[in-house]
Parts: structure tokens; sequence; C-alpha cells
């Protein structure tokens, strides 16, 4: 079944949804192309009142949404419950700048006037992944439908509840049938909706592996396309980094959602002169955390998202420990029911094995010492991926200085990689393209039109 509710605390499967059939996918295809034509014509102002609701609704019902998130996905009840808060904020932030993000644009021509309006495009086909079901959803739909597009969407297997309960907030909240557009499909399906001449764009968030699909499928169509994939950020630690603050970082930036995020703190490069003391404190801190019912509150370490997600990052350790790398903490699955990963740190790992380039997307670090700053900065460089990372120095100039070296799309000092709605996301290099998010975010599907007069 490729739609499954199954709690990764206890393996339990809990609801399964079949696909749609090809007849329905294209009913639902026509009803938001549909849509479209009226809702592109409809006012910022009407707009941003659905968009408001929408946001509004999902702070009433926090707990509703967050139970789903952690009932399918496993993420701790309190994190939940953030996320529904951030994604509520990023759709509240929208309806209130998406006019003033695009409005009219006055040039300045040699002769004559002319301006540059932004224009909706059409029907955008989102997919999305699980590790965030929410304000991923909410990335898209805050920016995409406040610009005038209607929106419709692929979400990952293993939450359909969460992407059921996201496509009936906006019936709620009195959008249009056809604005939003949720799709339980095949990956083949995927292909055919992207092929579809009514689908006039596609925004993935996911694995590299599917970025070059996806981003290769709507290339053929000649469709814009962003890409929001994998990262292995840099966490740098300079000599002169406050070691009491750090430590809790690294903890937060590694073990977040269970250590699940693209732009998670996944590489610990620390120069030499502190580097056992960072060691030593970070480990005891991991060593901490208790594993549990992420439905319970007191619990600081929940399971990764499915059972399969778990044997993929065992087979990563077991192959970095094949090729030299030494494990200093954990590496293997707690032994209890779940798809519960031990908290790990990994040494050792040079390059050529093949963690050095890898994504390890779950509660495993690697740790590497380094001679200096421009040892770390080039540790930093050597890598397929250029999402984000962090330096921490108590010299905020010197933590400037490092971010402009570093090869990422966002770099952050004396903090871990964070999103916030004002701010633009996303990467460079395997990191994908395109940004998500600020007034960039809403600028990837619309039609930058000059207009000219004479
Ligand atoms: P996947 O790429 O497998 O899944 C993400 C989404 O893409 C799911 O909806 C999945 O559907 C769909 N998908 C995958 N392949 C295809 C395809 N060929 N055609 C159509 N749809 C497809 O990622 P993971 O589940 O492995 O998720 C984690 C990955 O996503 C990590 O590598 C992570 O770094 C990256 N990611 C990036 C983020 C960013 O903002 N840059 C944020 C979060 C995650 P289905 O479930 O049905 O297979």
């Amino acid at each position: 079944m490729a739609y499954e509710s199954v709690n990764p605390y206890d393996g339990k499967t809990v609801k399964t949804f079949p696909e749609l059939t090809d007849e329905q996918l294209e009913a639902k295809i026509a009803t938001a192309s549909a849509c479209y034509e009226t809702w592109k014509k409809t006012p910022y102002v009407k707009r941003a009142v659905i968009v408001a609701k929408a946001g509004e609704l999902m702070r009433q019902h926090v707990d509703r949404f967050a139970k789903h998130a952690t009932l399918e996905m496993g993420k701790l009840i309190n994190e939940a419950r953030g996320e529904v808060n951030f994604s509520a904020n990023i759709l509240s932030y929208y309806a209130k700048n998406g006019e003033r993000f695009l409005a009219p644009v006055k040039l300045n021509p040699e002769h004559g006037e002319a301006h540059m309006e932004s224009s909706p495009i059409g029907v955008i086909f989102g997919v999305e992944p699980w590790n965030f079901p929410y304000y991923q959803l909410a990335r898209v739909a805050g920016p995409h439908l406040m610009a005038g597009n209607t929106l419709m969407v692929k979400h990952a297997g293993c939450v359909p509840q969460c992407a059921i309960e996201f496509e009936k907030l906006w019936i709620e909240a009195g959008a249009p049938e056809g604005l939003y557009t949720n799709l339980l499909i095949s990956h083949a399906q995927s292909d055919k909706v992207i092929d579809d001449p009514r689908i006039k764009g596609v925004a993935l968030t996911g694995s590299v592996a599917a970025g070059r699909s996806i981003s290769a499928r709507a290339g053929t169509n000649l469709k814009v396309s962003s890409m929001e994939l994998g990262g292995s950020d840099a966490f740098i630690v300079l000599e002169d980094a406050d070691l009491e603050k750090t430590i809790p970082w690294a903890v937060w930036g590694r073990m977040y959602n269970a250590g699940q995020t693209c732009c998670a703190s996944k590489r610990f490069i620390v120069v030499e002169e502190i580097a056992d003391k960072f060691l030593a404190q970070f480990k005891a801190a991991l060593e901490a955390l208790k594993p549990g019912d992420p439905m319970d509150e007191r619990t600081t370490h929940g399971p990764l998202s499915t059972e399969s997600a778990l044997q993929d990052i065992l087979k990563q350790v077991n192959a970095a420990v094949k090729h030299g790398a030494k494990v200093v903490l954990g590496g293997k699955r707690i032994d209890r029911p779940g798809s519960f990963m031990q908290t790990t740190i990994l040494t050792d790992v040079k390059p050529g094995n093949p963690a050095f380039r890898d994504e390890f997307f779950g509660p495993v670090a690697m740790f590497f010492r380094v001679k200096d700053e421009a040892a770390a900065i080039a540790l930093a460089n050597d890598s397929d991926f250029g999402l984000g990372g962090s330096v921490f120095t108590r010299d905020v100039e010197r933590g400037k200085r490092v971010a402009t070296e570093v090869e990422t799309g966002m770099m952050f000092i004396n903090n871990i990689d964070w999103s916030d709605a004002e701010l633009p996301f996303g990467g460079i290099k395997d990191s994908g393209y395109g940004r998500e998010l600020g007034n960039m975010g809403i600028q990837e599907f619309v039609n930058k039109k000059l207009v000219r007069t004479h």
C-alpha cells in the first residue's frame, strides 16, 4: 500500500488509503484548472482572507494537527505543536505581505515608461516530504496561493492523514473547490501530472534522487521548477567558541526532529584546540536524551519516521565502519519496539569513505578534527551539498568572514540552521535551486511581465 499511516513508535498500521484512479486524478486537475480561471482574477484582499483564515484555524486546532504528525512520523509532540504554529505563521505572513511583494515595479528605460507586473501562471504541482508534514505544505501554499496560482500536492506515502487534514483546512477556511488539492497518487501518476499542459510549475522538497527525476521531467516539459533537496551541513566550532552555549546548539542542531531535517547539523568540524573538550561534552549531552513515546511531552528522543528509514541509516553506519570510521557513541537500533536509532557519533571518516559524502537523515553525527579555521572552511566546502551551515565563535565579525567563505545557500553565526517566514530558504549544488519563504519565495511561480508605454 503506497499511502499508509504506520505508528513508528510501535510499528502498528493505523490506516491505509487507496491511490486515486486515473479518472479521479483527471477530474481533480480539471477542477484545479477551472478554479485558477477565477482565482487569478480574485483581488489580493479576498485571497488574503482565505489564506489568513487557514492560518488562524491551524493555530486554533494545534493539537488536532500535531497529533497526526506525531502518530504518523514520530515527531515529538511539542515539536509537532511548534511546527503547526510556525506553519500558521507562514500563512499569516503571506496573507499580510503577498500583495506588497508582487506589486508592480516601475522601471526606468531611456525613453517612455515601463513597469514590471507579477502575474500568476496557473496550477502548480508540489511534491512534498514527510519530515515536516505541515510546514512543507505551508511553505508552498502561503506564497503560491497568494500569488493567484492554484496548488495540487502529492505528499509522502507515510503521512496521508496529515495530507488530508491540510486539504480539509482549506475547505474550512472558505477556499473554492480546486484551490488546494491533495493528491494520493503514485510516482507514475506524478509524472503524468508534470506532463499535463494545465500544470505550469513544479515545486519539490525531497531527496536528490527525487530531484533528479522530477526536475528532468519538468525540464523536458519546459516547466519552471524549484528543488529543495538534501544537505550535509557543517557545524564549525572555532577555538574561541563558548562551549557552554555551543553544545546545546550542537545537540539541537543534530537531534531536532530525530535528526531528520534537510538543514540539520550533520558534520561537526571542530578546531583541534578545543576538539577533545567538545567531543566529550557533546557525547555526554547526546547520551542524556531519553527515548520514549513521542506523544509523551517528557520524551526527548523519538523514533525515526519509518522502519525503512531506520534500516537505511543502519546500513549507512555499517558501511562507514567498514571503511574505517569509528563509533564513539551508539551505532545500533535501540532494543525496543518501534524504529528507534541510538544517538550516534562517528569519527575518523576520511575521504573515500562513502559516509564522507553521504547525508545521514537521522541521529548520526560525524565528528571531524581540523588544524585551524582555514582547514575547517576547506572541509565544510568538500561536500556535494550546499544547503546551510553554522559557525560558532565569540568573534561575530570572524564568524561573518567564515560564513562568506562557505559555499552554501544559508549560513548562521552562533546558531543552527533555522527557517523564518521572512527569510529565504534554499541551497546550491546538490541541495537544489530556487528559494522558498520570504519575498523570494513568492517570486518563483509568477510571470514577470514587462509592460512598456511609448
Ligand atoms: P523522497 O525524495 O523519497 O520523498 C519526498 C517526496 O518525493 C515524497 O512525497 C515522495 O513520495 C516523492 N517522490 C520521491 N521520488 C519521486 C518520484 N520519482 N516521482 C514522484 N514523487 C517522488 O525523500 P525522503 O522520503 O527520503 O525524504 C527525505 C529527503 O528529503 C532527504 O534527503 C532530505 O534531505 C530531503 N529534504 C529536503 C528538504 C529541504 O527543504 N531542502 C526538507 C526535507 C527533506 P513517496 O513517499 O510516495 O515516495
